[in-house]
């Protein structure tokens, strides 16, 4: 299985791109994130242990997603294309997924934003509670306050995208997955692409990337 591994810091757009991309059906899109939150509003037992951590902005312990991208990657084809979003982020996931014999990492592509901009989108985002649509408050508002332009449901905000857990989250990905870079760059599969524009521009580099024209 050919598996690209999508870095960066929360907010850099890497879940929004790795959802274009897969609109291709060239790729199946695989963002653990949306796993864990799929369980949490289920509220089955992954879901229960993985509360406690996603809502404080920490990272769900290495065993429980190792075991999660396990059982999810044996589903796909052999012959699949896969787009990691949100995993790995730490050390011993990487090499978790390298150990895995079924999988083959190509390349890691590492979304840079600065800070400042990481806060913004964070803080802003609105989420519809009933089709997912994403909104922004400044960059993406709906025509009427907190209801969704495409269904018609009221507009949330994730806990976790509440000021001070962001802050959390965004000093977690320092400490704990921003070593991934060196890690990837020194098995030479590290690409940086700069997620400091506009979304289509960035999926236009991102496909040039992806198809070695860089
Ligand atoms: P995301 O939507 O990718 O920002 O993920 C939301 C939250 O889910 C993170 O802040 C973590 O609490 C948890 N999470 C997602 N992926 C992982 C992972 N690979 N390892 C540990 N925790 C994760």
């Amino acid at each position: 299985m050919n598996i690209t591994v999508f870095l960066g810091a929360p907010g850099s757009g890497k879940g929004t791109q790795a959802k274009r991309l897969a609109e291709s059906k060239k790729f199946i899109h695989l963002s653990t994130g949306d796993r864990l939150r799929e369980a949490m509003q289920k509220g089955d037992d992954l879901g229960k242990r993985a509360k406690i951590f996603v809502d404080r902005g920490e990272l769900v312990p290495d065993s429980i997603m190792i075991d999660l991208i396990d059982d999810c990657l044996t589903k796909f084809p052999l012959q699949a294309r896969v787009l990691l979003d949100g995993f790995p982020r730490t050390l011993a996931q990487a090499k978790a997924l390298d150990n895995n014999p079924a999988t083959r990492v190509e390349r890691a592509i590492n979304f840079v934003v600065p800070e400042e901009a990481l806060v913004a989108r964070l803080t802003g985002r609105r989420i519809c509670e009933k089709c997912g649509e994403p909104f922004h408050v400044e960059f993406v508002p709906p025509r009427k306050d907190n209801v969704c332009d495409k269904c018609g449901g009221k507009l949330y905000q994730r806990a976790d995208d509440k000021r001070e857990v962001v802050t959390k989250r965004l000093e977690v990905y320092r400490n704990l997955t921003e070593p991934l870079l060196s890690y990837y760059q020194s098995g030479n599969k590290l690409a940086e692409l700069n997620g400091n524009k506009p979304a289509e521009v960035i999926q236009q580099d991102l496909t040039r990337l992806l198809n070695g024209k860089y």
